[in-house]
């Protein structure tokens, strides 16, 4: 008896994540007096890189545009301006060091392979003027609609050498009885007590070390606490949103707490003697160390520490949303529109490059040519998506501050579900710290952290993009361990940095090689016109599949791995096509047409990882960029030729290398 003929069904589809139709990527902007050092690299650009390579491949390269650039103002460039002249290792400008500075961290964003659109200067240029105009936008626009506010505060003033003081431009001792912090700044130690700039004792200015004095001073803020309901919708979206990051989300979380006052357990019996002339709050039960209080609003919490702080009490504020300043006395900063109520002040650099990713936006889009306010299209639209790569210390710029300059210029009233032809809300793709030798890096430890382009002298482009890739840095700090750099390197331990690298320098290299030696030897240089195997194509489209909803979650290690077994399948592949061949000659032709295919495949997936070696390949076989774009992904590489039957690769010399170690590497 025969079973009945079940009829054939179609694969079910997997169904695909959507993509916008324009993307935006914006990298972390290095600030204007150093050159990048390796965590700039490794744990911002190499990630915005990889993500704008993926998404051009995936969109179309006219549909990404990628900003980034030299944050110039600010305080710190102008001290350090002073040294360097002073101590005649510089004679220029302002402008001239923060070029200086700006061309040495272009020229090593193109040793790593990393092609911003527009690597800018957010003082320099046609995008340094585009920036002041759409720095004025924001301000008139924020003002207009009763987001920002004028407020008055206390600063240090070196009047020696005329200048208001930044927090870090003033030392003293801690107010706070019995603390034993190394330093204390303008109105917080390096312990964390925070207290008022005129407790502070013994004040001196670090430039003059002279006696500061106080001066009062009025800056904008936007405020930020009339917006919250707003925000706390914008966060309930990444909420919901299955790619946002856990980490990033908890800390995001803690930003929105309530105006509380934490006050140390011991301070108790004077605590209670001041609790009735406080502001009325409540006494919220609190574990550890600390009572915590909880007032109705900043102004009742500011008015309890001031009473708090004459009492010589110690205490700490809890995370709250407060107001978030825009401009600064500095006169090295984008000019602040003069008002009636105040003149001569300048953006502070903060807010400033959270917005300064629209001005360069608008610079590219002007450069070819298109309309004044054409950054709109990008930045404003349901089509489009802003991709923001970030280390974490700079959540809270990127989340709330950002958020709320965003909804502001929507009017008096905004709504955190944006409506089209407004701000959109940015995808804040936030990375942890990465670490060297298991420590935060800090210029000031031992063993002193690489900068970006010495770590060339040791790996090539390519190694360190796969290996930064490869850290994990959305859920944990990532440690940078290279040898080269490592005085407690185990003797017989490899370079942990080599590790993701030898899968383009071991296998995927091996396989290209293999192919193509393979077909100068076997088919007369040509990849022959065959359909490949079935099974060939169906795990190719598989771990294409993958990938794309990896790159898509910006699960960047998960989708180098998906990479990584589809090459070492593929070497497979390749080991029982030759077999084939060099038993049966006649099989070359169909080996041969399944292994280009891998080759093909295990190329797309490494592009936007290590562009250098994948276009080799490209170039070697003779196609033109079609060959990357995702619009024919699945297609084997016959569909890119015009002439198939006649269609010749380049010739590849004996022992040439499409990913080769750097020379350094051969030593040992
Ligand atoms: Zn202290």
């Amino acid at each position: 008896m025969s079973r009945p003929q079940r009829p054939q069904r179609p694969r079910p589809q997997r169904p695909r994540p959507s993509f916008p139709k324009r993307a935006v990527v914006t990298g972390g902007m290095p600030y204007g007096n150093k050159s990048l050092h390796f965590g700039h690299i490794g744990g911002v650009f190499v990630h915005a890189d990889v993500l704008t390579r993926f998404l051009k491949d995936r969109i179309g390269a006219d549909n990404v545009i990628f900003v980034s650039g030299t944050d110039c103002f600010g305080s710190p460039i102008v001290v350090k301006h002073r040294e360097m002249v002073e101590s005649g290792a510089f004679e220029g400008s302002l402008e001239a060091l923060v070029q200086h500075y700006h061309d040495l961290q272009k020229a090593t964003l193109a040793d790593y392979q990393v092609a911003p659109t527009l690597f800018a200067a957010s003082a320099l240029g046609a995008a340094g003027k585009r920036h002041k105009e759409i720095s004025r936008w924001f301000f008139d626009t924020l003002l207009k609609n009763g987001h920002l506010e004028l407020m008055s505060t206390e600063q240090f003033y070196d009047p020696e050498r005329e200048t208001f003081l930044n927090g870090r431009q003033v030392r003293g001792r801690c107010p706070i009885q019995g603390c034993t912090a190394e330093h204390a700044y303008a109105d917080e130690c390096s312990l964390g007590h925070q207290y008022l700039a005129k407790d502070l004792i013994d004040p001196t200015s670090t430039l003059t070390g002279q006696r500061p004095e106080l001066r009062s001073v009025s800056n904008w803020y936007i405020k930020l606490p009339e917006l919250r309901t707003e925000l706390q919708g914008w966060l309930d979206g990444l909420a919901a949103d299955r790619s946002s990051r856990k980490y990033t989300l908890a800390t995001l979380r803690e930003f929105f707490g309530e105006p509380d006052l934490h006050v140390v357990k011991r301070h108790i019996e004077s605590l209670e003697v001041l609790r009735p002339s406080l502001p009325p709050h409540t006494e919220v039960d609190s574990p550890g160390s600390s009572m915590t209080l909880r007032f109705a609003s900043l102004a009742e919490r500011a008015r309890a520490c001031e009473q708090l702080a004459e009492a010589g009490l110690q205490f700490r504020n809890g995370k709250t949303l407060v107001p978030f300043r825009l401009s600064t006395t500095e006169p090295w900063g984008v000019p602040v529109p003069d008002t009636e109520q105040s003149e001569a002040l300048s953006f502070w650099v903060w807010p400033e490059s959270l917005w300064a990713p629209i001005s360069f936006t608008a610079a590219v889009l002007e450069s070819r040519g298109e309309s004044a306010d054409a950054w709109k299209q990008w930045w404003c639209s349901k089509d489009a998506h802003v991709y923001q790569i970030i280390g974490e210390d700079n959540v809270y710029f990127y989340g709330p501050a950002q958020m709320a300059l965003f909804l502001g210029t929507q009017g008096a009233t905004c709504d955190a579900d944006v409506p089209d032809g407004q701000l959109q809300v940015t995808d804040l793709v936030v990375n942890r710290h990465l670490l060297f030798l298991g420590r935060k890096a800090s210029s000031s430890s031992a063993q002193k952290p690489p900068m970006a382009r010495e770590l060339l002298e040791h790996y090539t482009a390519d190694q360190l993009r796969a290996h930064f890739i490869s850290l994990g840095l959305a859920d944990k700090n990532g440690s940078f361990r290279p040898r080269p750099f490592d005085p407690d390197a185990p003797e017989k331990q490899g370079d942990p940095v080599l590790k993701e690298g030898k899968v383009l320098t071991g296998l995927l290299n091996r396989l290209a090689r293999s192919c193509f030696y393979g077909c100068q030897d076997h088919t007369e240089g040509r990849v022959p016109n065959l359909r490949p195997a079935s099974a060939v194509l169906a795990s190719a489209e598989r771990s294409l599949l993958d990938y794309e909803r990896l790159m898509a979650d910006k699960r960047f290690p998960q989708a180098f791995g998906v990479a990584e077994r589809y090459i070492r399948q593929a070497n497979k592949t390749w080991s029982a096509g030759s077999k084939a061949g060099m038993a049966d000659p006649s099989a070359w032709p169909q080996a041969l047409a399944d292994s280009f295919h891998t080759l093909r495949v295990a190329a797309s997936l490494m592009h936007p990882i290590a562009p250098g070696g994948c276009e080799k390949i490209r170039q070697q076989l003779n196609l033109d960029e079609r060959l990357w774009s995702w619009d024919h992904i699945f297609e084997p590489l016959t569909f890119f030729m015009e002439d198939p039957d006649h269609h010749g690769l380049r010739t590849l010399a004996p022992r040439e290398d499409f990913f080769a170690p750097h020379p350094s590497q051969f030593r040992s």
